[in-house]
């Protein structure tokens, strides 16, 4: 059966996706995801602004953080920065 699909051959060099990156949830690639500990945070903020995904959200409303595990692909890069170890990657 032939496919209607283009294969790599095909496809123009720097393709672009037609869909904003916002409606890939990419989060499902990750096998570890990062657990903050409030007790040890002392919302610094360094892992938002380390975050390649920016899936690491500061709510002034609510003086906190908040991880999106729909797009964190678990690359415990946050953990690996936080001066105060303050984020654990568990499975
Ligand atoms: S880097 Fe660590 S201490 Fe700073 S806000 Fe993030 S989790 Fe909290
Ligand atoms: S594990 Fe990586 S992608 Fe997920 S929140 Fe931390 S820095 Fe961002």
């Amino acid at each position: 059966m032939k496919t209607e699909k283009k294969g790599w051959k095909e496809i123009p060099i720097a393709g672009v996706c037609w869909k904003p990156s916002t409606e890939y949830l990419t989060g499902d690639w990750k096998t570890y995801k990062p657990v903050r500990d409030p007790e040890k945070c002392k919302l610094c903020l360094l892992c938002v602004i380390f975050c390649p995904d920016g899936a690491i959200h500061w709510k002034p409303e609510e003086n906190d953080l908040e991880f999106d595990y729909n797009f964190c692909k678990g690359c415990g890069i946050c953990a690996n920065e936080c001066p105060f170890k303050a984020i654990e990657m568990k499975l």
